[in-house]
């Protein structure tokens, strides 16, 4: 594939979501953003909504404002965030503090829901709080860890999964969507294989929620977690989301056991019983200006529509692999991602040697990737706010940099 500056510009002069750039706040500082699937730009309407929230909601109506509507905010934002991206009907998904805190009490409610079983498996490739996770909460309830080893670009195979699945596994977490390579795993047949040890599976949605559509309740995944800050757009920190499939509602139990996620929190009686619905997945009080952030995003989403947003992500990597076949491979880094954009996500990454050098030289450039050791390069691409043409200035910079410090070797 060729593809010159020019087509670039009519690619997006034809780009259904190109007006979707104007809902956001871009200046022209970085030229070009790649990291949108790390923390996306800020929507204009998320920006405008936390100021009213600020000046007018706890401005002037204060305390009142709980009973206006706050509290039911946490299930509020959580249906309409399932139902814009996760294939989720309503009552099983709730917005709360971050992804790690998610996935602490999403791992401990799960084991719950197979006493008598004793081994949690996990990637060894994964995010690293997720693999810290396990470990603490394997150790707290004297479990054991059956790691999988997975190629990093071919993910874990359905041979590796069966060969630690057993009698003894309760629980399954794995990525949806590897942080590094961007490899999408077949979430239909994971879950089946899962489900066919007698194991229940917590997928992490963090690179998959808001650019790939997804189907809990079709595929009756059990327990779900990610967070809202790469594609959802929410803001740096924003809180995160949890997902309780409906018919584990009423059996999970989880340890931060705080007043939210108690049966009538304003009785506020002697002693705890959980929630029966999925507010049993709450624990302190909501931190306001958060949700509403994610509401405000997630409404961009859910009118772009999820499945013209995944359209757009296979055309952006398409270009980008071919990119990067074209102008980095010839000097010497190699595509760390998988080539068939049906096993990839949003972001392409590129390896090779001189990889911390070249990052830091597209820093430079005003070009923001994201490095990851020792030698990857993550290109993010976020499909309602990079434009063929942003893809395009970006690998161009990034091509002439590789040129230089190819001749300097
Ligand atoms: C981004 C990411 C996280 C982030 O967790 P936080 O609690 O928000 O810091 C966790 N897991 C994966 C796989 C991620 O990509």
């Amino acid at each position: 594939m060729t593809l010159t500056y020019d087509d670039a510009v009519a690619l997006d002069l034809a780009d259904p979501l190109a007006a979707y750039r104007d809902e956001f706040l871009l200046g022209d500082d970085p030229v070009a953003y790649l990291d949108g699937n790390s923390l996306g730009r800020p929507p204009r309407r998320t920006l405008d909504r936390v100021e009213s929230l600020l000046r007018h909601e706890w401005g002037q109506r204060l305390i009142r404002s709980w009973e206006d509507g706050w509290l039911e905010l946490p299930e509020q934002v959580g249906d309409r965030l399932a139902a814009a991206c996760l294939g989720a009907a309503a009552g099983q998904t709730v917005i709360a503090e971050s992804t790690s805190v998610n996935l602490f009490k999403a791992l401990h409610a799960a084991c719950g829901l197979r006493e008598g079983r004793d081994e949690i498996v996990a990637s060894d490739a994964d995010f690293p709080t997720d693999r810290y996770l396990v470990e603490s909460v394997a150790a707290a309830r004297g479990m054991t860890v059956r790691w999988l080893s997975p190629d990093v670009v071919e993910g874990v195979t359905p041979a590796e999964l069966d060969d630690v699945l057993s009698e003894r596994t309760a629980v399954v977490l794995l990525s949806h969507v590897d942080y590094r390579s961007g490899v999408l795993l077949d979430m239909a047949a994971v879950t089946e294989q899962v489900h066919g040890a007698g194991a229940v599976v917590i997928w992490d949605l963090c690179h998959s929620a808001g650019v790939i559509p997804l189907e809990l309740d079709a595929l009756g995944v059990d327990l779900a977690v990610g967070c809202t800050y790469k594609y959802l757009n929410a803001g740096p920190g924003a809180p995160a989301f949890v997902y309780v499939a409906e018919r584990h509602l009423g059996a999970v139990s989880q340890p931060i056991t705080g007043w939210w996620s108690s049966t009538d929190r304003f009785a506020m009686g002697p002693s705890y019983e959980a929630d029966p619905s999925i507010r049993a997945m709450l624990s302190g009080t909501a931190y306001v200006p958060g949700i509403v952030a994610v509401d405000a995003s997630v409404s961009l989403v859910a009118e772009a529509g999820i499945e013209a947003i995944r359209e757009k992500a296979v055309a952006l990597t398409e270009h980008c692999v071919a990119l990067a076949d074209a102008w980095l491979v010839p000097h010497g880094f190699t595509v760390a991602s998988p080539r068939d954009p049906a096993r990839r996500g949003g972001h392409v990454t590129v390896q090779g040697l001189r990889a911390r050098e070249v990052a830091d030289a597209m820093y430079a450039a005003k070009v923001i990737p994201d490095f990851r050791n020792p030698d990857m390069i993550r290109l993010g691409l976020s499909p309602l706010t990079t434009s063929y043409a942003e893809l395009w200035t970006a690998l161009d910079l990034t091509r002439q940099i590789v040129e230089g410090v190819s001749t300097k070797a």
